[in-house]
């Protein structure tokens, strides 16, 4: 769940603020981008483990909401919600903070009841916000059953989640997890390029580092050989960026799933995001298919 605010600007050690707005909304990377591939016209099923509080059965029904197969969401015997904090700033910067909570109950043996559903996907979207173990197990069906893996690798504290690159069809990092993953600085197009290729020699197939306002660094593999490309973001006034990479990522995967070249995806992921962005909150701000004006099926 996304408990955010609108600050003057982010708070100092110590000092008390007063946001301007608070806003609860149901959030959560996992279904973020599911929301996104949901709205742009994707079938889409969950896998994921919601709390034991409040918070739950009002995540379970904002996803139950928007058509999407819930059949594989569970309720934690234990934990709370997963919540992010988020302070949004006058420029539509955020800060945030997040606890795990319920997602970090989602485990390996959860996955495999849903083995059957998994198998018949077209494409598999994970993120870290769930115990590697049990992404593991989600790769390791994805590769028995030959399905492509898109991995958004976030959050990420280490290098470490590197390892799982060589299982994964298109990685997709800002520039922060990129910088982290790699262990290499991300100051500008030219460091994005120089760690989407090196992501792409540690295995991944594909690589996508989003670069905020700029936009995003392709490394994609071609018949033709390997492309290294910086595509613009679409220009428009931020008001809150909360949830732009999950929309991102959730409308990539939908128009790949569609037919739509590596390019093509991405244009559409970033005038999605872009539209995203130009309106408060993560999830309240994801766009539906209708307010694009840009149709991945056209390549
Ligand atoms: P994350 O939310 O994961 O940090 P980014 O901030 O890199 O991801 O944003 C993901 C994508 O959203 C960008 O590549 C871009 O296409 C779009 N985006 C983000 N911020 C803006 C912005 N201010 N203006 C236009 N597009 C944006």
């Amino acid at each position: 769940m996304d408990l955010a605010t609108v600050v003057p600007h982010f708070p100092r050690p110590g000092e008390t603020l007063q946001g301007n707005r608070f806003l609860v909304a149901p959030g959560g990377k996992g279904g973020n981008q599911a929301i996104a591939a949901a709205r742009l016209g994707a079938n889409v099923a969950l896998i994921a483990c919601v709390g034991n509080d409040e918070f739950g059965p009002r995540l379970l029904a904002s996803l139950q909401a928007e058509g999407i197969d819930c059949s594989g969401v569970v309720t934690s015997e234990h934990a709370a919600s997963g919540i992010a904090m988020v302070v949004v700033d006058h420029t539509g910067n955020n800060s945030i903070v997040t606890v795990q909570g319920s997602n970090g109950d989602l485990t390996p043996q959860q996955v495999a009841r849903h083995v059957d559903s998994l198998a018949t996907a077209r494409m598999i979207v994970c993120d870290l916000t769930v115990p590697v173990a049990t992404v593991e197990s989600v790769l390791s069906t994805a590769r028995q059953s030959g399905i492509p893996v898109l991995l958004n690798a976030s959050p990420v504290q280490s290098p470490e989640p590197a390892r799982l690159l060589p299982q994964i069809r298109y990685l997709v990092v800002n520039e922060v997890e990129a910088a982290t993953l790699s262990a290499r600085p991300v100051d500008s197009i030219d460091d994005a390029k120089a760690v989407a290729s090196a992501l792409h020699d540690a295995g991944a197939t594909h690589v996508l580092v989003t670069l905020g306002a700029r936009g995003v660094v392709a490394h994609f593999e071609t018949d033709h050989g390997a492309q290294v490309a910086f595509f613009p973001a679409s220009p428009v006034t931020a008001v809150d960026t909360t949830g732009a990479g999950d929309t991102f990522a959730g409308a990539f995967a939908t128009a790949i799933v569609g037919g739509a070249s590596g390019p093509r995806a991405i244009a559409f992921a970033q005038a999605a995001a872009a539209t995203c962005v130009t309106r408060a909150g993560a999830a309240p701000s994801i766009p539906y298919l209708h307010e694009i004006g840009i149709d991945f099926r056209s390549n």
